[in-house]
C-alpha cells in the first residue's frame, strides 16, 4: 500500500521532529528533503556547479553530520531557487513518495508540488522568533557559536527567499491541516499531527 505523509512548512517549525515521530508511529520510511537541498548546497560551496551537483548527488553526501550548518542552510535555499536543480530531484522524491509501506517526506513543496496526490498533508508552522529561538538553542547546544539576532536574520532571510521563489514556493497546499506550533510542547505537535494523518487515513479506507 502506498500511503504519502507530506509535512512542509518554514525552517525551525518543527518539521523534522514532527516527522520523525509520525514515520515512527505509522512505521513509515522517512525523507528529509531539506538533506538533498543542503548537499547540493555542501557541493556548491566546494565549488561545483549546483545543477551539476543536484544531477550526480550520491547517498554519501548526505552526510547529515555535516549538512546542519547555517552556511549550508543559505546555500540551499540559493541552490533551491534554482529550476533545474529542483527538477534533477524529483523523481527521487516520487518515487519515495509511493514507495509500499507508506512514506513520510517533510520539505517546502511536498504537497504542492512533488506529491499533490499526498493522502495526509500538513503545513507545520511558527513565528520567526519561536523558529529562531529553537534554532539558536540547536545550535549553540551543537557547539556553534552564534548571536540570535543572526539566527532570526538568517531565518527570516530564508523565509523571504523560499516563500518568494518563482519555483515551487513555500505555500500550504489548499487541502493542508495547518498546525501552528509557536505556543506549542512538542508532544502536543506531534498528537495534533498523529490526529490530523489518522484523520486521513480513515478516509482514505471509506
Ligand atoms: O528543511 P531545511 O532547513 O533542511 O531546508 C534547507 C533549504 O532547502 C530550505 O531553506 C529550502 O530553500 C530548501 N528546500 C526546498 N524544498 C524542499 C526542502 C528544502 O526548497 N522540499
Amino acid at each position: 500500500m502506498a500511503f504519502t505523509i507530506a509535512i512542509d512548512g518554514p525552517a525551525a517549525a518543527g518539521k523534522g521532529t514532527i516527522s520523525r515521530a509520525v514515520a515512527a508511529h505509522y512505521g513509515f520510511a522517512h525523507l528529509d528533503t531539506g538533506l538533498l537541498y543542503r548537499a547540493v548546497g555542501a557541493r556548491m560551496l566546494d565549488g561545483m556547479d549546483p545543477v551539476e551537483a543536484a544531477e550526480t548527488l550520491r547517498a554519501e553526501d548526505l552526510d547529515e553530520t555535516t549538512l546542519r550548518t547555517p552556511d549550508v542552510a543559505q546555500a540551499a535555499s540559493k541552490v533551491a531557487a534554482i529550476g533545474a536543480v529542483r527538477a534533477a530531484l524529483v523523481d527521487f522524491q516520487r518515487a519515495f513518495a509511493r514507495r509500499a509501506g507508506g512514506a513520510v517526506l517533510d520539505g517546502r513543496d511536498i504537497g504542492t508540488v512533488i506529491c499533490p496526490e499526498a493522502e495526509a498533508k500538513l503545513f507545520v508552522t511558527a513565528s520567526a522568533e519561536v523558529r529562531a529561538e529553537r534554532r539558536f538553542r540547536e545550535l549553540t547546544g551543537n557547539g556553534v557559536d552564534t548571536d540570535f539576532a543572526a539566527v532570526l536574520a538568517d531565518v527570516k532571510e530564508r523565509d523571504a527567499r523560499d516563500m518568494g521563489r518563482a519555483d515551487a514556493p513555500l505555500r500550504p497546499a489548499e487541502d493542508a491541516v495547518e498546525i501552528d506550533t509557536s505556543d506549542m510542547a512538542i508532544d502536543a505537535a506531534v498528537a495534533a499531527a498523529i490526529a490530523a494523518v489518522d484523520a486521513a487515513l480513515e478516509e482514505s479506507q471509506t
